[in-house]
């Protein structure tokens, strides 16, 4: 995975390399990789290779290490701490929304060795508004946004006043089509760092929750 914060060579120092892009080789620069890959199409694992046992919520081990880069990326998440949180599929096919944070019960947190959060997403969903990387971390990002901790330092679960967390937006802008509204919000974030956006998906994706 390329470095978010890696040093962009320009000029002479830039170095070509081949990479796979949507099935074709693409000659491309290491500063371009890093956009590259937020345009590129995240690849799911399609519904029978997720939940080959039948079952209706399975590890998302793919997106393990985005969630981890997630947290570990914005000051925002410190409070997760030694927390322990997972992310699972889920498959349901009629779902409304995209993905959803759940807070365990305490006999929960008891019986799993101590998981306090679990994100859930919905795979079809995702696979259906053909999410590319950058939405999908966004989602995490977004997700992640419903935990937090009240004047005890417990954990709680946050809701968003409107359709969409502030520091969401504030880190990848206008992440899905329908939170067009936060654009005169955009203007008030430094744009600095910020990823480049990510294209129209084919389909909508749902209310994420
Ligand atoms: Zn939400």
């Amino acid at each position: 995975m390329a470095g978010k914060n890696g040093k962009a060579a320009n000029g002479d120092g830039d170095s070509h390399i081949l990479v796979e892009h949507n099935g074709e080789s693409v000659r491309t620069t290491v500063p371009d990789l890093q956009s590259l890959r937020n345009r590129q199409r995240f690849p799911f694992p399609t519904k029978d290779q997720a939940f080959a046992d039948g079952h209706t919520l399975a590890p998302a081990d793919e997106l393990e290490d985005l969630l981890q880069s997630v947290i570990d990326g914005c000051e925002d998440f410190e409070f997760l701490g030694d927390r322990r949180v997972r992310i699972l599929w889920n498959k349901g096919d009629k779902l409304v929304w995209i993905g959803k944070a759940k807070k365990q019960s305490e006999i929960e947190v008891l019986l799993s060795d101590g998981i306090e959060c679990v994100i859930l997403i919905a795979l079809e969903r995702c696979i259906m508004a053909g999410l590319t990387y950058f939405q999908v971390e966004a989602l995490i990002d977004h997700e992640l946004r419903h935990f937090g901790e009240d004047e005890h330092g417990l954990l709680q679960v946050v809701k968003h006043d409107l359709e969409e967390f502030n520091g969401t937006v504030a880190r990848y802008g206008a992440w899905r089509p329908n939170i067009n509204v936060f654009n005169e919000q955009l203007a008030l974030f430094s744009v600095e760092n910020k990823p480049s956006p990510a294209p129209e998906p084919e389909r909508e994706p749902a209310a994420v929750s």
